[in-house]
């Protein structure tokens, strides 16, 4: 049984981030999923859409052309109020709809039908609807049918997630990292940019584990994971490479900015306590490269820091180095 959350809007825009969903590209994945939908329904428009604090963000759409529009407007901001499904067959004859500017004007929605996109943890994120330009009833069979579509919607996030975050800590892991990282990297030599990649080592962490067992060492790796993501702003891209070995890109960034940031966050790990229950101690280094857009493979530059980085290592380690 889900635990009710609909009236926390927080949570809910949490559990939106967690899931990573929002982006405004058409995802084949999804393309299949809605073209299945418009086909099963006999609808001409069914959209994918996230409800951010202020907008509706489609994901994915049939039959009809919009990126995104204010959350004020949108049907499926009344949809994600429940955990049913919202059928409307006729917007005319509905109080809430006829005066909205998507059934006054274009695409002029006559009938709706859609489900809330709902997280294991009771969260609705967003929508699956179908909708078209004339009044038409609609069957508890058809509102069962968009519900277990909303399912398979909710499962291809988890999928997606699963693929692009480290299960451990939950950040981003490399291949979404380098994907990031390479859209950067083309931004950068456009507009001739400057930007920071470091890249982050826990110190003998090896140690740990032998002292204290793996699961100490998840702990300390999952609790640094945080420090790290606290440390880092909106745009930086973070990530677990994998093992004990962590990156982040500062964009717009210049080497002298980073230094300050990764000694800030170096010192901030060598006070903290880890574990609670074992009061780990651990220290990291940090290799610094600077880029700007004219070297671009992933091996090229990864390599900048991490020489940069075992320079760190054999000065003596819990230091920061710039290559
Ligand atoms: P250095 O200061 O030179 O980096 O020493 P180190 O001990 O940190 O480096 P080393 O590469 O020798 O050891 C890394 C260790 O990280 C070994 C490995 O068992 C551990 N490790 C890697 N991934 C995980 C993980 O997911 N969980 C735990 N608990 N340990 C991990
Ligand atoms: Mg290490
Ligand atoms: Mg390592």
């Amino acid at each position: 049984m889900l635990s009710n959350n609909l009236s926390d809007e927080t949570g809910r825009l949490c559990a939106l981030e967690r899931h990573n969903a929002l982006c405004y590209a058409s995802e084949a994945s999804f393309d299949q999923i809605t073209g299945l939908m418009q086909t099963i329904l006999g609808l001409k428009m069914v959209s994918v859409s996230l409800i951010t604090k202020d907008k509706q963000v489609l994901k994915a759409r049939q039959g009809f052309e919009l990126n995104e529009s204010s959350r004020t407007n949108a049907f499926c901001a009344l949809t994600i109020q429940s955990y049913d499904p919202l059928v409307v067959e006729d917007t005319h004859e509905d109080a809430r709809l006829c005066d909205n500017p998507y059934v006054t004007g274009e695409p002029f929605v006559r009938c709706y039908i859609g489900a809330p996109l709902t997280t294991t943890d009771g969260y609705n994120i967003g929508t699956v609807c179908a909708f078209d330009t004339y009044p038409r009833k609609f069957t508890a069979q058809e509102a069962n049918i968009v519900t277990r579509f909303a399912d398979l919607i909710m499962n291809q996030f988890e999928l997606r997630n699963m693929a692009d975050r480290d299960f451990l800590t939950q950040l981003p892991n490399r291949r979404n990292f380098e994907a990031g990282l390479q859209q950067e990297l083309g931004r950068l030599s456009q507009n001739n940019g400057t930007a920071t990649l470091a890249v982050i080592d826990i110190d003998h962490f090896k140690q740990v584990n032998d002292r204290l067992g793996h699961s100490s060492g998840d702990r300390v790796l999952r609790e640094f994971a945080t420090i790290l993501a606290k440390n880092c702003r909106a745009n930086d891209l973070v990530a677990r490479l994998g093992g004990e070995e962590f990156a982040v890109f500062l964009p717009d960034t210049r080497i002298e900015t980073a230094r300050i940031w990764a000694d800030r966050m170096r010192q901030e790990v060598a006070d903290a306590s880890f574990d609670a229950e074992n009061a780990v101690r651990v220290t990291i280094s940090v290799g610094l490269a600077v880029l700007d857009g004219t070297i671009t493979p992933f091996d090229a530059i990864s390599r900048l820091a991490d020489n940069a980085l075992f320079a760190a290592k054999r000065q003596g380690r819990n230091r920061v180095v710039a290559a």
